[in-house]
C-alpha cells in the first residue's frame, strides 16, 4: 500500500511562501548525497539519526540534568555556569563529547524539554498527507500546494514517488526541490506527478562543483536537459556565494546554460548567500566552514540580474 510507505522526514513547514507558487506545505526529507559548503540545513545531510542540542530549550543541570545520568558512555558533562536566557541567574548546561557519543539517543529519551533531539522522524505517506491536507483551502485560495524538499528527496525515491502520487491524486500542486543528483530514469518516472522542479545550479565547472558540493555536475546538467526535453517545468535556483561560485565567469556560464534550456524554465531565482544556518551547525556540534564569507552586495546582485535578463531569461533576486 503506497500510503504505508515509510520515509525519513526531518521537518514539515506550513505556510511557506518561498518554495514554489502560493502558500505551501514544505515536506523536508532527511539525507543528501551532496555536502554544499554553504548548506543551511546541516540536519538534513545525514541519512541517519543525529544528536542535536538546542540551548534555548534547556533548563540546565540545576533544575534537570537528566541527560548526564542517562548517558552510559559518559559523553555528557556539565559546562561552566553561564547566564540563562533571561540573564537573571546562572545555569550549567550539558556539554557533549562527540568523540564518545555513539548516537544511542538515550539522552533524547531522558530530556523532558526536547532540548536534545533527533531531527529524523520516520513517517508514512499517509501520516504526511494528514498534515498536508490541513491547509487545502490555503492552497486553493493562493494557487499553492506541496513542496517535497530535503535533503535530496530523490534519494528516498520510493517514498517520494508514493507521496507525490498521493498529492496529485488529491489535486494538489506539487513542487520537487532537488539537487538534480539522481539517476535520469528516476526523474522520468516521477515527472508526470511534478508540476514544478525547483532545480539548483551551483557551479558550471564540474571540478569546482565537486570541490564545493562533493559531487561533479555532469549528472545534474544532463538531468536538467532531460527534464526540459520531456516537458517538465523548472524554477532554477542559483545560490550565489562570493568567492566560491559568484564570479563573473560562473555567472555568465550559468546564464548561458539557462538560455540553452530556456523553454522549460519558468523563472531563474538568484539567491544571495546568507549565513543564517550557522547556528544549526552548533546544535550538531559541527564546524561551519564559511564564517569569513559575506553576503553579496545589492549592487552586485543587481548586476548579475541584469546579465540574466539581457540574455532573455525571466530572472529575479529571491
Ligand atoms: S546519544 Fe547516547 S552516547 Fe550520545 S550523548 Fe546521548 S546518551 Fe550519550
Ligand atoms: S535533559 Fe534536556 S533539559 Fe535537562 S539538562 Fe539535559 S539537555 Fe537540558
Amino acid at each position: 500500500m503506497d500510503g504505508e510507505t515509510k520515509g525519513n522526514v526531518y521537518d514539515i513547514q506550513k505556510y511557506s511562501v518561498h518554495d514554489g507558487p502560493g502558500i505551501r506545505t514544505d515536506v523536508f526529507l532527511k539525507g543528501c548525497p551532496l555536502r554544499c559548503l554553504w548548506c543551511h540545513s546541516p540536519e538534513s545531510q545525514s541519512f541517519d539519526s543525529d544528536l542535536a542540542y538546542m540551548e534555548i530549550k534547556c533548563v540546565g543541570a540545576e533544575e534537570c540534568g537528566l541527560c548526564v545520568s542517562a548517558c552510559s558512555r559518559g559523553a555528557i558533562s556539565l559546562g561552566e555556569p553561564k547566564p540563562d536566557l533571561k540573564g537573571d541567574k546562572e545555569i550549567r548546561r550539558p556539554v557533549i563529547d562527540r568523540e564518545k557519543c555513539d548516537v544511542c539517543l538515550e539522552c533524547v529519551s531522558a530530556c523532558p524539554g526536547r532540548a536534545l533531539y533527533d531531527p529524523k522522524k520516520s513517517m508514512t505517506v499517509e501520516e504526511v498527507m494528514r498534515v498536508v491536507r490541513q491547509d487545502k483551502r490555503y492552497y486553493e485560495k493562493s494557487g499553492g500546494g506541496v513542496t517535497v524538499s530535503g535533503g535530496e528527496p530523490m534519494s528516498q525515491f520510493d517514498f517520494t514517488l508514493a507521496l507525490v502520487k498521493r498529492c496529485k491524486a488529491e489535486g494538489f500542486h506539487v513542487a520537487l526541490d532537488t539537487t538534480g543528483f539522481a539517476p535520469e530514469e528516476r526523474f522520468m518516472e516521477i515527472l508526470p506527478y511534478i508540476d514544478l522542479f525547483l532545480y539548483d545550479l551551483k557551479h558550471m565547472d564540474s571540478a569546482m562543483h565537486e570541490r564545493l558540493t562533493g559531487v561533479p555536475n555532469e549528472t545534474i546538467l544532463k538531468n536538467a536537459r532531460a527534464i526540459v526535453k520531456a516537458g517538465g517545468r523548472l524554477q532554477v535556483r542559483y545560490p550565489m556565494v562570493p568567492r566560491l561560485n559568484a564570479d563573473d565567469k560562473n555567472i555568465r556560464a550559468t546564464a548561458e546554460f539557462c538560455t540553452e534550456i530556456k523553454d522549460g524554465i519558468d523563472v531563474v531565482q538568484l539567491l544571495p548567500y546568507h549565513g543564517f544556518g550557522a547556528s544549526k551547525y552548533d546544535r550538531l556540534g559541527r564546524p561551519y566552514r564559511l564564517t569569513n564569507v559575506q553576503a553579496p552586495s545589492d549592487e552586485f546582485m543587481k548586476e548579475a540580474l541584469k546579465l540574466f535578463q539581457s540574455m532573455g531569461l525571466n530572472a529575479m533576486i529571491h
